[in-house]
């Protein structure tokens, strides 16, 4: 006879929810659904943006028995930070493992005063294949969740140590500049941003969080209905001809749709807004005199500022970076056009600390931490205009 195997019976391991990345909203009908009250909402939204805490222990205006009862079923659980990187300009990067294997880089950077901007991920790769973007050449592995993207705030938040007080925050602008398109993960992105800008969140001004598309025009109408946040557009070219070959999303959404997309977007904002208009300037592809007078010409119906970006070098990327001197006398075009236009520079060659360009070597996973260890992070000298808000 043979004896019987004691039955193993198949338990599923129940997924803790991450309270993290949820909105206020979403928190609150949380506690509802415990059969807790409403308010312990923003009293746990405080404990994990304010406080930075990460564990229920810590949130000790919660009874023991309700911390007991969070420990079961939730969890605050940021992402883990594989390495992080403090230049002497005060700049600090992030790379953050975002579980399966993937990592996502955060730079915060100093941009005078007391101003400090954090340049965030919404995506682990991208899809749209921009020819000039690094991010675009990896191509899309997947989407952020909210907690993964409002992490990356908590992360920087965290390694300047609990907030003392709202005049004093260590993180007063966000760029969604990272890795990824934005309005390709929006509903995440979108919660993420509700945290920024709530009280019981980040408390960030909504002209200080800045939402950096290539110009998807229906959900960029869907945001201006349900957010009311600052908008810059990668347009890098002032025609639909040179943009469908750098921008691919353009023979979607042609550029004069995209601009009307924009002046019904300001249209919805609470105050007078202008869009900021991101120009990458590559050598002999778009950086000539009549590109700078076809960009004057075709934004005068917009409110708006240009930001100049030389562009950022990248192995087989087939583009140069125009000279300086060549920088200048495209500013200068659009200055005698009545455009102040701001050069988003860098000291040094490697400008690896500028947003955007964030992620390409955290992909390539070989001898990663230690090269990582190797280098230094570039001091990034960002143009006190830049970003566009604040
Ligand atoms: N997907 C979004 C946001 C991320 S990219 C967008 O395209 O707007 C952030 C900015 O960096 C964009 O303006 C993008 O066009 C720019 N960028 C990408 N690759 C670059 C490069 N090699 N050099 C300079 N800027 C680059
Ligand atoms: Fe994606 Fe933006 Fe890069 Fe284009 S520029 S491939 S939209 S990340």
């Amino acid at each position: 006879m043979t004896p019987n195997k004691p039955e193993t019976p198949e338990t599923p391991i129940q997924e803790k929810t991450n309270l993290l990345g949820m909105t206020l909203a979403e928190l609150e009908a949380f506690f509802l659904q415990l059969g807790e009250k409403k308010f312990r909402a923003a009293q746990v939204m405080k404990w994990m943006h304010h406080r930075c805490a990460a564990s229920f222990d810590e949130m000790t205006d919660l009874s023991k028995k309700l911390r007991e009862k969070l420990q079961t079923c939730a969890e605050v659980r940021p992402p883990k930070v594989v390495l992080e990187d403090i230049s002497s300009d005060g700049t600090r990067k992030w790379v953050l493992e975002v579980g399966d294997g993937s990592h996502v880089e955060t730079v915060l950077i100093p941009a005078g005063g007391n101003r400090r901007t954090l340049c965030v991920s919404s995506q682990v790769g991208c899809s749209l294949d921009c020819s000039f973007c690094s991010t675009g050449k990896q191509g899309f592995q997947r989407n952020l969740t909210p907690a993964e993207i409002i992490g990356q705030v908590w992360v920087a938040q965290k390694s300047f140590g609990p907030r003392k007080d709202s005049a004093n925050r260590p993180v007063t602008n966000v760029v969604m500049m990272g890795m990824g398109e934005p309005l390709m993960n929006y509903q995440p992105v979108l919660s993420a941003m509700q945290i920024m800008l709530e009280d019981n969140g980040y408390g960030i001004s909504k002209r200080r969080v800045t939402v950096s598309t290539s110009g998807l025009v229906p959900q960029l109408d869907k945001l201006g209905d349900e957010i009311d946040v600052s908008l810059a557009i990668s347009l890098h070219a002032p025609n639909d001809e040179l943009r469908n070959q750098l921008v691919p999303i353009n023979k979607k959404y042609p550029i004069h749709e995209l601009i009307a997309a924009c002046q019904r977007y300001l249209k919805k904002c609470g105050d007078s807004r202008e869009v900021t208009i991101e120009y990458t300037l590559m050598a002999g592809i778009n950086d000539q005199q009549e590109h700078a007078l076809e960009l004057a010409r075709i934004l005068k119906p917009l409110p708006c500022k240009i930001n100049l970006i030389p562009f950022n070098p990248f192995p087989h990327s087939g583009y140069e970076r125009p000279s300086r001197n060549q920088v200048m006398r495209f500013q200068n075009w659009l200055h005698e056009q009545g455009y102040s236009a701001p050069i988003r520079t860098t000291r040094g060659d490697d400008i690896d600390a500028a947003c955007g360009q964030l992620v390409g070597r955290v992909q390539d996973k070989t001898r990663r931490s230690a090269r990582y260890a190797e280098e230094r992070i570039p001091a990034a000298l960002i143009d006190s205009n830049w970003p566009s808000a604040g």
